[in-house]
């Protein structure tokens, strides 16, 4: 399948909303590591919110769903790492609009949006350890790729490896900041958020679609 509508736009965000659910404990333990302990609880209650407003919308357009999913983090999630977690899904909320059914193409485009809208609203570079580390590799990944099989399968593996990258990294930005060298040897949670949200995508995507 080479475009999708909102159903499996749902479902997609479902199963992103899943997979770090299953990760809540394990995400909770990277960040007691290297902030206050907290990323796993509150990514997956954001995610839940999201899940739970998209199947109470009237109209789930894409652009709907897109928006709801941005709400969601931002206002569930709280602090700096919600606005920037929502700042991935509301920039990509333009280019969803008044489209029925999304190419990989379009798709690369609102993903490439959310990208820019998170290095704009938390100053932060691939090396700097955070989840930019993960989501610049995952998005140029899958703008390269043909089509959607090959998209997400390329930016789940960019992704994972870009999270596994800030293991070795000094964080210049978050609350790891603080740690100075003591960062080195942790992995960033934010960073393995987003390769979650993107194995997640790949996997729903070959047992559904593929
Ligand atoms: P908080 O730090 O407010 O407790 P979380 O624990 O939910 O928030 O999320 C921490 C994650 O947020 C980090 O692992 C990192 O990936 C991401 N993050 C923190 N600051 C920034 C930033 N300035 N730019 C991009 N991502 C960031
Ligand atoms: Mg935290």
């Amino acid at each position: 399948m080479n475009a999708i509508g909102s159903e499996e736009l749902g479902a997609l965000i479902r199963a992103m909303a899943q997979r770090v659910a299953a990760e809540r404990d394990a995400l909770n333990r990277l960040d007691a590591a290297l902030g206050d302990g907290d990323h796993g609880t509150s990514i997956s209650r954001a995610f839940a919110a999201a899940v739970e407003d998209i199947e109470a919308l009237q109209e789930p357009s894409l652009s709907a769903i897109w928006l709801t999913t941005a709400k969601a983090l931002m206002n569930r999630m709280g602090g700096a790492s919600g606005a920037i977690f929502g700042a991935f899904f509301i920039k990509g909320v333009a280019s969803l609009r008044d489209v029925d059914r999304v190419s990989n193409h379009l798709m690369a485009g609102a993903l490439a949006a959310g990208l820019g809208s998170v290095k704009a609203r938390g100053r932060a570079a691939v090396g700097d350890k955070t989840m930019v580390d993960a989501l610049a590799p995952a998005v140029a990944a899958f703008e390269a790729a043909d089509d959607f099989s090959a998209a997400w399968a390329a930016a789940a593996t960019a992704a994972r490896k870009g999270a596994e990258s800030t293991r070795d990294l000094v964080a210049r930005q978050g609350r790891a900041k603080f740690l100075g060298e003591r960062a080195i040897g942790q992995q960033d949670p934010g960073a393995t958020t987003v390769a979650l949200m993107f194995e997640a995508a790949n996997d729903w995507w070959k047992e559904n679609q593929a």
